[in-house]
């Protein structure tokens, strides 16, 4: 069981992030958002597959005023990311974005600072303090206590804390964090130092993560280490590619911690010597079969009888092949025998037969 920090909640739209409500799954578009028929459209993708709350870029101001007709057609909570112009902040805001992510510091007239915060706060949008380690102000080349230069993690926090204290000087506090950077370790440390100086709620990531495979990888050692470690209240996966893969690995990520329960999952053996049947044609395709089914049930997919059950015992419904023939076990106990070409439809027609049970 993972004890998790106590940070303050804060609500962005329908949702709670933070104050022990479940680890939120975000995303963020990357179509053009000023094309509102295609950023809608890949927004229900992602909520069709779980994503909770989602971020559009905002680099001008069609896109700030493509908001409103955005928000009009989706059903989850919409965080606008905005840099250096408050006219776009301003605009998304009166146009009913949830929240918005950023960095008041890099908006140089205070006055214009305190407008973006006066309207967040008169419609109680959070804002999201968001540095990348990549785009540190180089201003912050400190020192540490021993003499040498700062670090980069010491440098993120920093730079972090140094927006938030313009908002809290503004009385402002409906605020979350994150401090992202592609090094796992750096990300880590920094998010461990901040989680000592404020109680904001963290939204995790790793940044720049990289193509589908690496990324999920890398996302996945840096988000799962600090989820781990009770840090973090909402995550975004960063890949390379379609947003809809994010939202799946970071579930995947969830679900490997138990923190959250979100559809089937599936185990299968790496096969080897005693393996005699095709099992990873059959993996693959109970893994295609099991798409779209929300219930968090556990299937298993065993190479052999010897081990393949015993092995499984956790999963609800399995099959182990043999020579000719294969099982079907429920929670590591077989329950029958059929013949090997029997065993997909057999394994099919035992998930519905959960299925039907748990409903
Ligand atoms: S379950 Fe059987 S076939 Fe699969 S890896 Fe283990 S021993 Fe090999």
């Amino acid at each position: 069981m993972i004890k998790r920090r106590g940070s303050k909640p804060v609500r962005i739209g329908t949702v709670v992030v933070g104050g022990g409500a479940p680890v939120v799954v975000q995303s963020m578009t990357n179509t053009d958002t000023r094309d509102v028929g295609a950023t809608v459209a890949q927004i229900k993708r992602l909520d069709e597959q779980g994503c909770e709350i989602v971020r559009v870029a905002v680099p001008d101001m069609e896109a700030a005023r493509a908001i409103p007709a955005i928000k009009k057609a989706i059903n989850i909570p919409l965080v606008a990311d905005v840099h250096f112009d408050y006219r776009l902040a301003l605009t998304a805001i009166a146009g009913g974005v949830d929240a918005l992510r950023l960095n008041p510091g890099n908006i140089q007239d205070h006055q214009q600072v305190r407008a973006v915060v006066s309207a967040s706060k008169e419609r109680e949008i959070p804002i999201r303090i968001g540095v990348n380690a990549g785009s540190l102000p180089p201003n912050l080349a400190g020192q540490e206590p021993s003499g040498k230069p700062q670090g980069v993690s010491e440098r993120m926090v920093q730079a972090a804390l140094g927006h938030i204290r313009l908002l809290e000087d503004m009385d402002f506090d409906l605020i979350k964090v994150s401090l992202k950077a592609f090094d796992v370790p750096t990300t880590i440390a920094a998010y461990q130092r901040m989680a000592e100086l404020v109680s904001y709620p963290f939204h995790l990531g790793i940044t720049e993560a990289g193509t589908p495979r690496a990324g999920s990888i890398r996302s996945a050692v840096g988000i799962g280490t600090l989820l781990h470690m009770g840090l973090g209240d909402t995550i975004r996966v960063s890949l390379t590619g379609d947003p809809v893969e994010e939202v799946i690995t970071a579930y995947e990520i969830l679900k490997a911690l138990n923190l959250r329960e979100h559809g089937p999952v599936m185990i299968s053996c790496p096969t080897c010597g005693r393996t005699e049947i095709d099992l990873v044609g059959l993996a693959l395709a109970v893994e295609k079969r099991l798409e779209g089914i929300d219930k968090p049930i556990k299937v298993a997919v065993m190479g052999c009888v010897v081990n393949g059950p015993g092995e499984a015992r956790e999963a609800d419904v399995g099959i182990a092949g043999g020579k000719g023939r294969g099982v079907i076990f429920r929670k590591g106990e077989i329950v029958r025998t059929v013949p090997e070409s029997e065993l997909y439809p057999a394994l099919l027609a035992e998930i519905d037969k959960l299925l039907a049970e748990t409903s």
